[in-house]
Formats: structure tokens, C-alpha cells, sequence
């Protein structure tokens, strides 16, 4: 975003939104004679952030959702369990992977599968190191 002095942000909320949390989103600045200025390190960390978020280090939306909004969503003092929008997400993530590799009847058949959706809403780490082929 480019703010009206000249700030460029990643992000379209008000400074003190994300100074409450900690957070630094600036990422340069546009002169008035349209030099632009842009602070890698701080580009870097902020693409770098969804590395450290606890919330979303077992999710297998990680490195798609990228742990949504750092302020509102996942900010650094967040908990660890899945949000409503967490669920959401990783229902539709699900949805759309099926759809890359499966056909039409088995999407059908997943979309209609409410304990299939409650298993996915509650499993709390999706990484293959925990899995342990429980599907109860
Ligand atoms: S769905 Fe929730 S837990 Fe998963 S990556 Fe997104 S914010 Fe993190």
C-alpha cells in the first residue's frame, strides 16, 4: 500500500493496528521526486513471518493461507488452536486439492461427508511425521 506521506506497506490497516502487536509492516518509501526506497530486510522478515507462527506450523495450509491476516488473524501473541476462518480455510483447501486429484464423484462424495469435514476441522497436526493413520 502506499500511504498518503509516502509509506509504502504491506499492509492496508492503519500503523497503529499492527504497532499494538508489535509489528512493523513497512516496507520503503516514494519520494516526492518518485525515487522509491525499499527496506528488504524488513520485506524479508515480513515474507519470512509465517515460519514462526505456532498456530499454523501443523497446518496444512501453511504455505498457502500463510497464516492469513498477522494482525487480526494470526498476530504474534495468538493462540494455538484453529480460528472459524481456520476451518473454513483448510475445508476449502481440502475441496480444492481433492479437485486436482480426484474425479467428479469422489469431490461430490467429500462435499456431502459431514464426519469427514468435523475429522478435518479437529485434526490439530497435519504433518506426515504425526500422523498416525487414525482416522476416528
Ligand atoms: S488455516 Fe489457520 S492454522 Fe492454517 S495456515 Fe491458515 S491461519 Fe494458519
Amino acid at each position: 500500500m502506499l500511504m498518503p506521506d509516502g509509506t509504502l506497506t504491506a499492509c492496508y490497516l492503519e500503523a497503529d493496528r499492527w504497532r499494538e502487536h508489535g509489528l512493523d509492516h513497512t516496507v520503503g518509501y516514494v519520494f516526492k521526486d518518485g525515487n522509491v526506497a525499499i527496506d528488504t530486510n524488513n520485506l524479508e522478515r515480513i515474507r519470512r513471518m509465517v515460519w514462526h507462527k505456532p498456530r499454523c506450523e501443523r497446518c496444512f495450509c501453511r504455505w498457502t493461507c500463510a497464516g492469513g491476516c498477522h494482525i487480526s488473524l494470526t498476530p504474534p501473541d495468538c493462540s494455538t488452536d484453529y480460528t472459524d476462518e481456520c476451518i473454513q480455510t483448510r475445508l476449502i483447501s481440502a475441496s480444492f486439492l481433492l479437485k486436482t486429484v480426484a474425479d467428479h464423484k469422489s469431490v461430490a462424495a467429500w462435499l456431502n461427508d459431514k464426519a469427514a469435514h468435523q475429522i478435518l476441522a479437529e485434526q490439530n497436526d497435519d504433518r506426515m511425521l504425526n500422523y498416525n493413520g487414525n482416522t476416528e
